[in-house]
């Protein structure tokens, strides 16, 4: 018998825990948490969850449930098809920690290997789609449609006329686009584009490329009417299609969006999957999302990190381009790798063959006597079968293919890179006919044939062969910082084990090649699943209903904000449109409340970081009438346990408000408090905090929101849910109905080997190493804040401003010089600037604890030398941090010696050393480049 799971998760054992205790004068963690937690919001009754299992159990019982879906060849299309995630890929990248574990590239010197793997990700998708710069990741395509709506609005100033939609776009395309549009209140017209525009003025036109039919139509003459009438041309593209046909860019589109799932990433039933969006030139400010670029660093030599950061919401906030925050970045990775690994040649061929098995299947299907009614296309057509269409949908089921049902006379087919001559043979069965050996028909317009280059950088025509793509993969997850190096303590980002046992169910097939709409009775076993984990998390948070669409908090956080407003409007009290935000808030929260259609105002907060009750109660007065919601986060962004929380839940009812609890921070509550008994209405989760999803670099994410019983008809829906009656309503948040339900089973494998003791513990393990962290760091750096008891939850906040005051050492000299000491730094100036704020989770064990306390206290040592004036801060370890390899060898002429710039902590043979020096963030704002550099910046 192996030790139980909880053991595994938890970093610190018995013997650490008590001297932990020991340190902060705790008897028992009881005693802690009793001290920790306000009585007022503290729950006794024990979580009623499942007894713990064990990981062999746990995986049986996934295996179990991933068996009872039937994932078959998946033919449905409509932006999901099948592709071969090359084993390389797979092994290295996917299920490979030092990808997975990583965190956003914010501090960019120990980022480059993901940065790289970024940027090729953004050159291949200007490439591909002709434009001239490209975002690292957007979540899915449908949100990508949305985001580009949103940005023409933006780059209109306000609409001219209604964004109109062809109908041939994907149909969930269609819905997430409405459910975002209404939010900004920009007019969506769906017509039918065969013909043409319709009259007047637009802000902008989205056409599909090709279409949800598989019609592959000349869409210049849309792109020219765009234009004419005074709107952006916005083209949904299919990134393998546009190896075979000319880039929309080309033709003149102004956006390209869509989804790189076929190139190498899982079907997942419905994601996560990497969406993207590219722009031509003149728009690039307007990008939603994260943008790599290219800079310099101390040294001036090219360095990557993330440009443009003024666009996003952490400095925008209600202003912000977007509420975008954790994006796909692993599967951007993947998808880029995938060309990489492929080249521009092989990327082609496989379009090439996926065509050819199409014109092969649509030339027989015609020759035995069925109307194919899509004459050009790429890899997907339509067949009329009178009256057939359920009947031959259930006969391909039994030969094993998904078709699409399109409706009761027209079937669907999409072919995909696991189609074979076998599937053509199914298909014929299927239909009742045999394969016909007749001449495919010529199907792609030779006048949209793609005349322009693409993929000719080096890096996709190098590491063809696998040994050389698994030298490059390892050569860049090498350069980067993850938490198989060391702890990542960075505050709300909840950087905790990703255990294998968690991680490993995502490739089982039965999960990882299930297409999105098969019929619901092909998906029992992620139906048992997601209704298991909604049901436990809303056991854990107190609330009636949960969703798991949203497919990043920040997308929890706007579903919430729509419930709330139409459960306003429901009661007659539409005019509600006031959303409180206090000042510390994370700048997701005002992004997504302006996105649901609310006006912002902003509650200030008093001195010992809580909300100002005299300012709340004079703005919800004022806003009486037309106070719609609060949107608090708890424990709040300072990482205290406020005891006023039920006065302030209180107070918003009383006048007619909803509150928002923003969950972002629950490692702190769960199994101590439920928000949804507190006092919230509706909050969201991150399962990529708190539930074990691992960050990715950047993304995947899972935000689900939870909500008490009168906001559950608000909830999202989709248009082809498999559920009936979750079709209509709200509509989709996310382009898929379960949104990243392809990483659920991680969460759920946690939730089910911790069981209700073990993840009561775990905050409690995660509270103390915090508490632990404040009381060795408390001497040296100042604790900002601290609660009623003295205590903080689960993070704290490093006060460096007054050092920075006192020497000039600021909070990025503090960040960097971890570096040199082995270490991540913590979150940087959020939410209050010139701090540093450390979240150490409870999966880190005593002994990393204590070697990052020792390299804070010995930082401060060194600051404590520049403010004795032994070094000036310029020319101090602190400054000039971090140091590459570099500074090993030549000449060395700072003030102080080379082994305390290198090797601070000691000669350490394991060292990690950035790749890069200190990189100017400016210079690469100021000369703007998004894409691969050429070989030659990097010459000696
Ligand atoms: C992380 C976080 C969010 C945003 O979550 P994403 O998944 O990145 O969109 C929102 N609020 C708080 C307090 C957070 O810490």
């Amino acid at each position: 018998m192996s030790a139980p799971f909880v053991n595994r998760h938890i970093g610190p054992d018995e013997a650490q825990v008590t001297a932990m205790l020991d340190r902060l004068g705790y008897a028992s963690l009881d005693e802690l948490m009793d001290a920790a937690i306000p009585k007022s919001i503290r729950t006794t009754d024990p979580l009623d969850l499942p007894r713990a299992v064990s990981e062999e159990a746990a995986a049986a019982e996934l295996r179990a449930l991933a068996a009872t879906n039937v994932p078959g060849e998946p033919m449905i299309g409509l932006g999901y098809h099948a592709t071969v995630t090359p084993a390389v890929i797979r092994r290295n990248v996917l299920e490979d920690p030092s990808w997975y574990t990583a965190y956003t590239p914010y501090q960019p010197e120990i980022s480059q290997g993901r940065l790289e793997a970024l940027i090729n990700f953004q050159t291949m998708v200007a490439d591909l789609t002709g434009l001239t710069t490209a975002g690292s990741s957007l979540l899915d395509e449908g949100t990508a449609a949305a985001e580009a709506v949103a940005l023409a609005f933006r780059a209109n100033r306000g609409a001219n006329g209604p964004f109109v939609i062809d109908a041939d776009a994907l149909p969930q395309t269609i819905d997430v686009v409405r459910t975002r549009a209404a939010g900004l209140g920009i007019e969506v017209v769906v017509a039918d584009l065969s013909d043409g525009l319709p009259e007047g003025a637009v802000s902008g036109v989205l056409v599909q490329y090709p279409g949800a039919s598989g019609r592959v139509a000349d869409i210049r003459p849309l792109i020219e009417a765009a234009h004419e009438h005074g709107g952006l041309a916005v083209v949904a593209a299919d990134l393998l299609a546009l190896t075979l046909l000319e880039a929309p860019g080309t033709m003149g589109a102004d956006v390209v969006v869509g989804s790189a799932q076929r190139f190498g990433v899982p079907l997942f039933y419905g994601g996560p999957h990497a969406g993207f969006i590219a722009v031509r030139d003149g728009l690039e400010r307007q990008l939603p999302g994260r943008l790599v670029g290219v800079s310099i660093d101390a040294e001036g030599r090219p360095a990557y990190r993330l440009a443009l950061q003024t666009r996003e919401q952490h400095i925008r906030r209600d202003r912000a381009t977007s509420n975008i925050c954790t994006a796909q970045v692993l599967l951007a990775v993947a998808a880029g790798m995938y060309a990489v690994y492929h080249g521009p040649g092989g990327l082609r061929a496989i379009a090439q063959e996926i065509h050819e098995l199409a014109a092969r299947a649509a030339a027989s299907l015609a020759h035995a006597g069925f109307a194919v009614q899509t004459d050009t296309f790429f890899d997907t057509f339509q067949v009329a079968v009178p009256g057939r269409a359920e009947e031959i949908v259930a006969a391909a089921r039994d030969q094993g293919l998904h078709l699409r049902l399109v409706d009761a006379d027209t079937v669907g087919l999409s072919f995909g890179e696991t189609t074979s001559v076998a599937t053509l043979r199914a298909l014929h069965t299927a239909f009742g006919v045999v394969p016909q050996a007749v001449e495919p028909v010529a199907a792609l317009p030779t006048a949209l044939a793609r005349t322009t280059q693409f993929l000719t950088h080096p890096v996709f025509n190098t590491h063809h062969n696998e040994t050389s793509m698994l030298r490059y993969l390892h050569k860049l997850s090498n350069r980067d910082y993850a938490l198989d190096r060391g702890m990542i303590p960075l505050g709300s980002c909840t950087m905790k084990l990703n255990a294998t046992t968690e991680m490993e169910p995502i490739s089982l097939a039965g999960f990882a090649n299930l297409h999105p709409f098969v019929p619901a009775e092909d998906a029992e076993g992620y139906r048992q699943l997601i209704e298991e984990l909604e049901g436990w998390l809303a056991e854990v948070t107190g609330y009636d209903q949960v969703s798991v669409q949203p497919n990043a908090g920040a997308q929890g956080e706007f579903a919430g904000m729509l419930a709330i407003r139409d459960y306003h409007r429901a009661n007659g009290e539409g005019q509600r449109d006031i959303c409180l935000i206090p000042s510390s808030a994370h700048g997701t929260n005002p992004a997504s409340a302006v996105m649901a259609g609310m006006r912002v105002v902003v509650v200030k907060a008093a001195d010992d970081g809580t909300v100002d009750f005299d300012d709340l109660r004079e703005k919800c007065a004022e806003h009486a009438e037309d106070l719609a919601a609060i949107m608090v986060t708890y424990p709040s962004t300072h990482g205290v346990y406020e005891e006023s929380i039920t006065e302030l839940c209180d107070i918003v009812h009383e006048h007619g408000g909803q509150v928002y609890i923003d969950g972002a921070n629950f490692n702190a509550l769960l199994g101590y408090a439920k928000p949804g008994r507190f006092g919230g209405d509706v909050s969201h989760l991150n399962l990529h905090k708190t539930f074990c999803i691992p960050h990715g670099g950047g993304g995947p994410g899972v935000g689900p929101v939870a909500v008490r019983e009168h906001l559950a008809p608000y909830l999202p829906t989709h248009p082809l849910h498999p559920v009936a009656d979750r079709r209509d309503g709200i509509g989709a948040i996310s382009a898929a109905p379960y949104g990243s339900a392809g990483i659920l089973p991680i969460s759920w494998a946690y939730i089910r080997m911790m069981g209700a003791e073990g993840l009561t513990k775990a905050t409690a393990v995660a509270v103390l190493s915090a508490n632990y962290m404040a009381a060795r760091l408390g001497d040296h750096f100042p604790v900002l804040y601290r609660g009623d008891t003295g205590l903080v939850a689960h993070e704290c906040i490093l006060d460096v401003r007054e050092i920075t005051r006192l020497t000039g050492i600021s909070v990025d000299d503090v960040a960097k010089r971890l570096v040199d000491y082995g270490f991540h730094a913590p979150t940087m100036s959020f939410p209050v600037a010139g701090t540093l704020m450390v979240e150490p989770t409870e999966s880190e064990d005593l002994a990393e604890l204590d070697r990052f306390c020792d390299a804070m206290i010995a930082i401060k040592g060194e600051i404590d030398r520049v403010e004795a004036g032994e070094w000036t801060v310029e020319e101090s370890p602190l400054r000039n941090a971090p140091h590459t390899a570099r500074a090993l060898v030549g000449e060395w002429d700072r003030s102080y010696a080379r082994e305390i710039g290198v090797f601070p902590a000691g000669i350490d043979p394991d060292k990690y050393w950035p790749p890069v020096a200190r990189i100017d963030q400016a210079y690469g704002d100021r000369n703007l480049v998004c894409a691969c550099p050429p070989i030659d910046a990097y010459d000696e």
